[in-house]
């Protein structure tokens, strides 16, 4: 299979991957690629895979936020001199007919650890290399070598924070970020006619399609999560971010509010320039998605989506926070909670989750604790669709449904509530969820998480719970948060917005929300629900005990206490 509109050349032609780092700056694979332009050709491709274009395993907002990253990709792409080509397909046909078909000789990637990525990749390589390809796979996506931390455990990796942090400390600091390229390789693909025949024969279609061409319903501009994919934009907020030097100076995870929207900060907007600006500021309202010049922020950074599919470097982050930590010459947060904190959080989770056999799993999981959690399809469409009769849960999962976002605590609230909090429902349920709806979905953190909150790994203190009513009053006293995405509850009186069923009747008649009527009743008793789950856990932990020969007297506490609060002292 040849294609006419490309000769054959006995001269180095690659095709960079694109997968993950969907961006220019700081690219090894990108790097690898162009060989300091010594390839004499270099196409960019990213293969649309149809595995994981359904709205059933990749939400609408994750999805949008991809095809923006895509586009924004060839965009940058193009301005060095080549551009991105989309193919539909799977990777383990479209790559090696397009290898044959191009002539192409090299083909460079990204590393990447997720089960479905490595048997991907394995049989990509094969094809590949059996037809005499050579194939590059970098680390950089992370910012050590995972392979290398891997190396340096000399047995499991650590499943606590600070013995992760002694390993990479006794290794080299992360490289530091490279630019983009000043000039790419011309690419294959040329005019609309030369690209329409590179492409017979070789995927099923090309081109950036549309959310709708892919099957999922359209989002406007003024809905789902608030700000678009893609490089430019992940540098942009990253660097807004950074400028906030007091905020970055006193970062606590644990102290940020997850009940704070995201919310315009006004101080960062800088006066428009001319009146042309003025006129193309059209004197609208803020609109998140499309204004270039205000930060629209939650109480964290936000950049968790731009980590996750690469549109901002790891090392770009950690060297330029570095840079501003600096500055502060000692006087600001530090790790576990600090930002820099959360930085090396995601490189744990990528460290235990690539070391460990069956990560996403309870069973033959060896860091997973064994609990008997309860399949109730029920229960867990309740919790999915914000039918729980609490209003801070409900509201929160709306938040997911319609942004593909949540602030980090409320995950922790949501994910205990499922499972060892109140309803004791498998956490690979809510992981599946999750993993479904978030934009920053990413296989490592969102397991390693889901264990964490379930009291399966990481953390054993199952008697400490969220109370779904309590929680957020703590930030939110009169529930702002709930009224704005349970609307059926905008005008319940504060004192009831956390438990509108406590309210009297004709409170309720007034406020327009009747419990059992226009909102659910509470799927559980709390007090009831939550000593129940304590007691199962505990037996579940003196199992493993007496499994693994370190039977002690049971830490159960009879009654659970709502008190996960964090506080300064819990690690995040
Ligand atoms: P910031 O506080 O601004 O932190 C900066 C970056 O550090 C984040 O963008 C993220 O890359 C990293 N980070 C922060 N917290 C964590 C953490 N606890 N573990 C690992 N890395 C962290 N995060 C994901 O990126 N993808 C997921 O699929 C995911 N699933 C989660 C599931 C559960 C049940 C829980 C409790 C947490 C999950 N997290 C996940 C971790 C965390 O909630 C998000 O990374 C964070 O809320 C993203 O917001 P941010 O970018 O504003 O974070």
């Amino acid at each position: 299979m040849s294609s006419p509109a490309v000769a054959a050349s006995s001269t180095s032609r690659s095709i960079v991957w694109f997968r993950k780092a969907l961006r220019v700056h700081d690219n090894p694979a990108l790097l690898a690629g162009i060989k300091g332009n010594a390839v004499s050709a270099s196409q960019p491709v990213f293969v649309l895979d149809p595995w994981f274009c359904k709205p059933s395993r990749v939400g609408s907002n994750r999805m949008r936020f991809l095809l923006e990253s895509l586009r924004d990709l060839d965009a940058s792409l193009r301005s060095v001199g080549s551009s991105l080509l989309v193919l539909h397909g799977e990777p383990r046909v479209v790559l090696p007919r397009a290898c044959k078909s191009w002539d192409v000789n090299l083909v460079t990637w990204e590393h990447d650890i997720e089960p479905y990525a490595k048997v991907r990749d394995l049989a990509v390589r094969g094809a590949l290399e059996r037809a005499g390809v050579e194939c590059t796979s970098v680390s950089g996506h992370t910012l050590y070598d995972v392979d290398e931390v891997l190396k340096k455990c000399k047995g499991p990796p650590p499943t606590t924070y600070q013995g992760f942090l002694k390993i990479v400390g006794s290794m080299c600091e992360p490289a530091v970020a490279t630019g983009a390229p000043e000039k790419m390789p011309k690419p294959f693909t040329g005019t609309f006619e030369e690209t329409r025949a590179l492409v017979s024969g070789v995927a099923d279609g090309y081109g950036i399609p549309t959310l709708e061409d892919l099957g999922y319903e359209a989002l406007g501009d003024e809905e789902g999560f608030p700000a678009r994919g893609g490089e430019t934009e992940g540098l942009i907020r990253l660097r807004k971010q950074l400028a906030r030097t007091e905020w970055i100076a006193g970062f606590e995870k644990p102290n940020t509010n997850p009940t704070t929207r995201f919310h315009a900060l006004k101080q960062s907007k800088p006066k428009p320039k001319s009146p042309f600006e003025i006129a193309a500021g059209g004197g609208k309202g803020e609109n998140p998605r499309t204004d270039a010049n205000t930060l629209i922020t939650p109480s964290t950074t936000a950049l968790s989506p731009y980590l996750k599919f690469g549109c901002v470097s790891p090392r770009t982050f950690y060297h330029e926070l570095k840079a501003v930590l600096a500055a502060l010459d000692g006087k600001h947060s530090k790790p576990p909670t600090s930002l820099m904190g959360q930085l090396m959080w995601r490189e744990f989770y990528y460290v235990v989750g690539a070391g460990t056999a069956n990560f996403d799993k309870m069973e033959g999981n060896p860091i997973c604790r064994q609990i008997p959690w309860i399949k109730d399809k029920e229960l867990y469409a309740a919790w999915e669709n914000s039918q729980t009769g609490y209003p801070w849960i409900d509201a929160a999962m709306t938040q997911l449904r319609q942004e593909g976002w949540l602030h980090h605590l409320a995950r922790h609230a949501v994910a205990c509530f499922l499972t060892r909090g109140d309803l004791f429902i498998h956490w690979e349920w809510g992981r599946d969820t999750f993993d479904r709806e978030l934009v920053d979905a990413d296989w490592a953190i969102n397991n390693g998480n889901w264990m964490w909150l379930s009291c399966s790994a990481f953390f054993y203190q199952y008697f400490r719970v969220y109370g779904p009513h309590s929680f957020a009053k703590k930030y939110d006293k009169d529930g702002d948060y709930v009224k704005h995405y349970l609307p059926v509850l905008k005008n319940m009186p504060s004192k009831y917005i956390y438990e509108p069923w406590t309210a009297p009747l004709d409170v309720q008649r007034k406020a327009g929300c009747v419990v059992g009527v226009d909102y659910p009743a509470p799927v559980v008793d709390h007090a009831s629900a939550s000593k129940a789950c304590v007691d199962k856990i505990a037996a579940a932990y003196d199992a493993h005990k007496l499994a693994n020969g370190t039977a002690k007297p049971s830490q159960n506490k009879s009654t659970p206490s709502d008190d996960a609060q964090p506080s300064k002292k819990r690690k995040l």
